[in-house]
């Protein structure tokens, strides 16, 4: 077999693989009353993962938490668009929050429990950390002036 053959068969071996994994993309208007809805939305397609009640409001926390952020922080209450990528495969779910608003300068900051560059006092700066504790992993992209990704992954039934 050639290189090329090689290369063709892992791909189509690979692509086996991605027909098990199901896909639903969404976006939304960067607006709160928009919140609930993303978090519904994204339980009901959640639901076929067939997660615990306690898993699935994990789940939902972690998406309305994300959400939350991107209208509050990434828009900063403004117009933008919202867009929210979920996969599930397997057991696992991976959940992509992405806006393309003001972006994070210092993510590993960001992160930090009580961090939060509200100046009101209404935030309390732990958003990042409940994505964290609820899910199994959080991984943060952002440049500033270009948005922000946050993905976020969770394997159900452990
Ligand atoms: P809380 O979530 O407790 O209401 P918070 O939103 O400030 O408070 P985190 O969610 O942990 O706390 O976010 C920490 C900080 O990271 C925010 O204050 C903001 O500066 C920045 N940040 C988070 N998400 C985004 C985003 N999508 N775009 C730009 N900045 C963000
Ligand atoms: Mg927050």
């Amino acid at each position: 077999m050639s290189g090329k053959e090689r290369a063709m068969q892992k791909g189509m071996e690979m692509n086996k693989d991605a027909g098990k994994a199901e896909t639903m993309r969404m976006e939304i208007e960067s607006r709160s009353e928009n919140e609930e809805f993303a978090r519904v939305a994204a339980a009901v397609f959640l639901s076929r993962l067939d997660p615990t009640v306690e898993e699935m409001d994990d789940i939902k926390t972690a998406v309305s938490e994300a959400v939350t952020n991107a209208v509050i922080h990434g828009y900063g209450g403004g117009e933008g668009t919202i867009y929210i990528e979920i996969t599930i495969c397997g057991r696992t779910a991976i959940v992509k929050v992405r806006d393309e608003g003001i972006g994070i300068a210092d993510i590993e900051k960001a992160m930090e429990p009580m961090y939060t560059s509200d100046p009101s006092g209404e935030r309390s700066g732990m958003g990042f950390s409940f994505m964290e504790a609820f899910m199994d992993q959080v991984s943060v992209e952002s440049e500033p002036g270009r948005g922000t990704t946050v993905t976020m992954q969770k394997t159900v039934g452990r």
